[in-house]
């Protein structure tokens, strides 16, 4: 049963060789008539194109005795049956296989002139081959004879077998589908094939030599209007309207005053020229189809990459520019057009730059400029001012791009709209000056006396403490001075608190011109102040406070305020004093000075 299957495509091959050998018979031993085109031999050969090569020895098994038996059928002898199948068998094989290299291994429509060639030669070499190994055994030796073999192989080989390869892929008998075959029997294409008919017939009873070029103007024009399948139909339809004509005007040239097969010889010679002039035509023409359609199909690939391209950028809010230097063109994203104040729609040349720039583009321009042997990429900040939008700032990257002899032909730039950010920043920096400036206001009320100005008790006690360490590391003497206004609730109580106020400004001023620079005079309490000294001698100290005292007496020169005097008390750091013992000291020293009667200083003891 499996071997029944396998054979079966063989012995299909071998019955439509032996029917149509059959049929070629029938016209050429019954009418002395010629046949033009040996069909048979196109079969054979698709036959071989169709089957993979491994199970071309099992069709030559099967073909080899088929053919045979159907020559000696129509009466060939033996021998010359045998001897004709083989040289059929070796034609079909050197063709196919030779076709096979053309195509390099694939069956499918020649596109190059390569191609063609090398079916052609395929076709050539094989009936050659086929004619010289069956000349011997011919009836006459004559060179007509073997040219009239030999161009009847041809031509069926060249046009039956691709037409039969076709139908055979369409049919899906051959499981490998014939690309670039996408051939479709139009109606047209019937009408015109039937004027190609009507016309040939018209020709060859007028006068073949002056209107062979008519008959070859129509298969061109078949060729280019519906292609290379066409082409091979025209010339199908010629080589059997000329069988036709042989068989029943007895020459396939009736006008010509030939013998029948000497105008046979003429008109398969002829067929064989034009398919060798149309044939690399129709192939030209497929590669144009084919480079065509692969232009088409990368175009639509490029604009999808690029739509993707400008979706991406898009979600990135990134914009690019590129601005070729040599020929002024330039490429502008949407995106980039937009951060630039111009529409969208003006991509992807918005034309002369520099007029639709809102500045004339001459930040930008300038900055080109100083860049011009940059090799890496340079990055700025441009502010853009579009005519009726907002301020905006775009932080650009970009890069020149030089051409071999070191010339800059181009700059390509990145820019990102970072106005939103570069604001946010400069609004947190302008905050956060602001909170450090009134931190330091905060600071500076929370240590000084509103009334006079002078530090207030806090701060004078905190100064105290750090002055103390540092006299104790520096082993410097230390010393503090303690005053207080005498009868101050007198002032008050005559003058009224204002003036009481007034004076006590009053004295704070006095008391701070005495101070020198590192000194310290604070207001501890209402009438009372301290000055602390450090790296001051005690018989300096002394001088000073009476110095001070004497200030305060004198009172300040023009002043209309009520004189008042004040008590002094001293104290100097002694070994492991702290704060609280030195102003205690410093303390009872200015009672003290109150108890001998005020106005005075006194040393503590
Ligand atoms: P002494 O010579 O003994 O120091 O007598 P004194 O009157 O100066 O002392 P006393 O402690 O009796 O009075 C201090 C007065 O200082 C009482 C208070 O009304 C007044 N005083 C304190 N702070 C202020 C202030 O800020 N402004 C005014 N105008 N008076 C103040
Ligand atoms: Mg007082
Ligand atoms: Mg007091």
């Amino acid at each position: 049963m499996r071997t029944l299957r396998k054979l079966r495509n063989p012995m299909l091959a071998g019955a439509a060789w032996s029917l149509l050998a059959l049929a070629s018979f029938a016209l050429r031993d019954g009418l002395g008539g010629v046949v033009l085109l040996w069909v048979p031999s196109g079969v054979a050969a698709a036959a071989f194109l169709a089957a993979r090569p491994q199970v071309w020895a099992r069709l030559s098994l099967v073909l080899l005795p088929i053919e045979t038996a159907t020559l000696i059928l129509v009466g060939v002898p033996m021998a010359t049956a045998l001897v004709y199948a083989v040289a059929g068998l070796v034609q079909s094989i050197i063709a196919a296989s030779l076709s096979l290299m053309a195509l390099d291994g694939r069956k499918m429509a020649p596109v190059r002139f390569r191609q063609v060639a090398g079916l052609f030669t395929a076709a050539l070499l094989g009936s050659l081959a086929g004619a010289l190994l069956a000349f011997p055994f011919r009836p006459e030796q004559s060179l007509a004879e073997l040219a009239w073999w030999f161009l009847a192989n041809v031509l069926a080989i060249l046009t039956v077998t691709p037409i039969l390869l076709l139908l055979l892929a369409r049919g899906r008998l051959i499981g490998e589908r014939l690309r670039q075959f996408d051939f479709k029997f139009e109606r047209a294409l019937l009408s015109f094939l039937i004027a190609c008919a009507t016309l040939y017939l018209a020709v060859l009873q007028v006068d073949l030599h002056v209107l062979m070029s008519v008959l070859m103007a129509a298969i061109v024009l078949a060729t280019v209007r519906f292609g290379q399948m066409a082409a091979l139909l025209v010339v199908l339809i010629y080589a059997a309207i000329a069988t036709s004509l042989s068989v029943v005007a007895g020459s396939p040239l009736p006008s010509l005053d030939v013998p029948a097969g000497h105008a046979a010889l003429i008109v398969q010679g002829w067929l064989f020229a034009m398919l060798a002039t149309v044939l690399p035509i129709a192939a030209m023409l497929l590669k144009r189809h084919e480079l065509q359609r692969e232009l088409v199909r990368s175009n639509a690939q490029m604009r999808q990459s690029l739509a993707l391209f400008n979706l991406a950028e898009e979600t990135a809010g990134i914009g690019r520019w590129r601005l070729d230097l040599v020929t002024g063109e330039q490429d502008w994203s949407p995106q980039m057009l937009e951060m630039n104040g111009l529409s969208r729609s003006l991509a992807p040349d918005p034309g002369d730059v520099r007029q639709r720039l809102p500045d004339g583009g001459d930040e930008l321009f300038s900055i080109i400029a100083r860049n011009r042997d940059n090799r890496d990429t340079y990055s700025f900040m441009l502010t853009v001012r579009p005519n009726y939008e907002l301020e905006r700032i775009l932080s650009m990257a970009m890069r020149n791009e030089f051409d071999a002899s070191g010339r800059r032909v181009a700059v390509f730039a990145v820019a990102v709209d970072v106005t939103k950010q570069v604001r946010r920043e400069q609004a947190l920096e302008a905050a956060r000056g602001h909170a450090v400036r009134m931190a330091a206001e905060a600071q500076k009320l929370a240590n000084t006396d509103p009334l006079t100005g002078l530090p207030n008790r806090r701060c004078t006690f905190d100064r105290l403490d750090s002055m103390l360490v540092m006299a104790e590391n520096n082993e410097a003497p230390l010393s503090a001075i303690l005053f207080d206004i005498d009868h101050f609730k007198l002032v008050n109580d005559t003058f009224g608190h204002q003036v009481g106020d007034a004076v006590l400004v009053e004295v704070a001023a006095l008391a701070r011109v005495q101070t020198r620079p590192g000194d310290l005079v604070g207001r501890i309490g209402g009438e009372e102040f301290a000055w602390l000294l450090s790296g001051v001698s005690p018989q300096t100290v002394l001088r000073l406070a009476e110095r001070l005292r004497r200030a305060v007496e004198g009172g300040r020169e023009g002043s209309r305020l009520p004189r008042v005097t004040i008590s002094v008390g001293i104290a100097h750091m002694d070994a492991g004093d702290g704060a609280q013992s030195l102003l205690a000291r410093a303390d009872a020293a200015l009672y003290a000075a109150k108890d001998a009667g005020r106005n005075r200083v006194q040393k503590a003891a």
